[in-house]
């Protein structure tokens, strides 16, 4: 089956790609065992030299590589600029720290030496989303090969050229062949890839069925897996909040990639006495958007990254409305080509709602009323869900409150969900389970091996 690489603003087809033969995956395989052998003997110093080589091909080539990310999945030509910058500052982070954070760790026993030493387990495949397309990527190669394993990369199948390019930036960044590998291959082909031998671990960034699927195969198997999935984030404004600066943050914070962000806040949970106001300006912000062109500087929001999704938020939204909740803004498909939908804001929804219970992967906004900080801590857990939370409150004991019982893998007190090098990123529940970035990312692709010499 050959792979598309279909325009969202425009629906028309950019690039086919021949999916790899058999023998082409075969070929892969062994390649990236048979570097493994040698590559995880590598220094340090040396990896980290073609990390830094990376980092500088991929700020040298920012603006060309960011228009293959706006051309291939729709997000704005600024935010593709912002990701490509990232990936280069996690390269060079990883660069810098994975030596230190995978220094052989000394324990108090009462043995002459005991420690504990990691070691890389082996080549690491990773089944990634398209909404980040090099940036969920470069989370999972950055700490994974400085740490000696090799990766093998299956690419979400809508982003072909994305998932080539960055084979393409290690390989001239000096890796050896095999250290970094992508298979144009579609999702049918993951379970016989981790029951293969040479497969050490899987990592899927992805949805909760995809997640399911892939941590059953690495169970009967009995691989390492890392899940990162879906999440629909609370993000709670309490009566003490700075709302100029929560509302701003809000719009951005459901917006960013088009809406299409696990960590993009989805259910704004604001107390009884400044819901009406909260609402009011929120949805002003929201409609003030401007939703077009990608590539043009002026947009704010871009189209969804296919048909399928706009069909599915707008059903969700549909189905809200029908069931009594209000449309404060948007709401409707635009005419025209591209798969635009313009942010929204919806009050009034309630259990039963799929906008309640589903995770809105697009710019739609849920505003839930609370009476006080404990119904806004309830509502806020009331997801199976439980990657990032958002809350606003200028009163202490609500921050520590929230921080203590609020279920989530990351909680950002006056500030929006965000990811970077050095903060653990995963979440709870059925959002998944392991921890990508910082220390404990790149130590989830290690073996942890003790050492007691007596
Ligand atoms: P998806 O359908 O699960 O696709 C993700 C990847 O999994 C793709 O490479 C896909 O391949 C593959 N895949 C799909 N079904 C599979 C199966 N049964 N077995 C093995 N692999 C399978 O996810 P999506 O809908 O494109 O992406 C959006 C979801 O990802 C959202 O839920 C979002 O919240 C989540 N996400 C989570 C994070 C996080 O860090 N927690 C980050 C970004 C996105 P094909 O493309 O070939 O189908």
């Amino acid at each position: 089956m050959p792979f598309a690489s279909v325009n969202p603003a425009t629906g028309e087809v950019v690039e086919t790609f021949e999916s790899h033969t058999d023998k082409e995956v075969e070929e892969r395989l062994q390649r990236a065992a048979d570097t493994f052998a040698s590559y995880r003997w590598t220094s340090f110093a040396e990896r980290g030299r073609s990390m830094v080589t990376a980092a500088e091909l991929l700020e040298s080539e920012q603006p060309d590589i960011a228009r293959v990310l706006t051309t291939e999945m729709g997000k704005t030509f600024a935010a593709a600029k912002a990701e490509v910058a990232k990936c280069a500052l996690t390269m060079r982070w990883y660069a810098e720290h994975a030596e230190r954070l995978l220094a052989d760790e000394p324990i108090e026993t009462s043995a002459a030496q005991s420690y504990v030493r990691y070691e890389p387990l082996g080549p690491v495949l990773a089944v990634m989303p398209w909404n980040f397309p090099l940036w969920q990527v470069v989370r999972f190669a950055a700490p994974t090969l400085m740490a000696g394993n090799v990766g093998l990369l299956k690419h979400a199948s809508n982003v072909p050229r994305t998932a080539l390019l960055l084979e393409d930036v290690f390989r001239r960044a000096g890796f050896a062949d095999g250290v970094f590998s992508t298979l144009l291959v579609g999702s049918g082909e993951v379970a016989g890839l981790i029951a293969d031998d040479r497969v050490a671990a899987v990592t899927l960034t992805g949805s909760e069925a995809a997640g399911r699927s892939v941590a059953s195969t690495a169970g009967q198997y009995l691989k390492k897996c890392v899940l990162e999935l879906g999440g629909s984030d609370p993000f709670l404004v309490l009566a003490s909040a700075d709302l100029d600066r929560a509302v701003a943050l809000a719009a951005q914070a459901r917006v960013q990639n088009n809406g299409q962000s696990c960590i993009a806040a989805k259910r704004f949970i604001v107390v009884d006495e400044i819901a009406a106001e909260f609402t009011e300006r929120f949805a002003a912000a929201m409609a003030g958007l401007m939703v077009g062109d990608p590539l043009d500087p002026a947009s704010d929001v871009g189209p969804l990254v296919s048909e399928s999704q706009r069909l599915e938020v707008a059903g969700q939204v549909d189905d809200a409305r029908s069931k009594g909740a209000h449309v404060a803004c948007g709401g409707t498909v635009p005419p025209g080509p591209g798969w635009f939908y313009p942010p929204t804001v919806l009050t009034g929804v309630t259990p039963g709602m799929r906008a309640f219970e589903e995770e809105i992967f697009g710019p739609v906004a849920v505003v839930e009323v609370a009476r006080d900080l404990d119904d806004a801590i309830a509502l806020a857990n009331r997801t199976s869900f439980g990657l990032g939370s958002s809350v606003w409150t200028n009163d202490q004991s609500e921050v520590g409150a929230c921080i203590e019982r609020i279920e989530a893998g990351m909680v950002f007190v006056n500030a929006m969900v965000v990811s970077q090098p050095e903060m653990p990123f995963g979440g709870i529940k059925r959002s998944g389970y392991g921890r990508e970035l910082a220390h404990l990312g790149i130590r989830e692709f290690c073996n942890a091996k003790s050492v007691w010499v007596s």
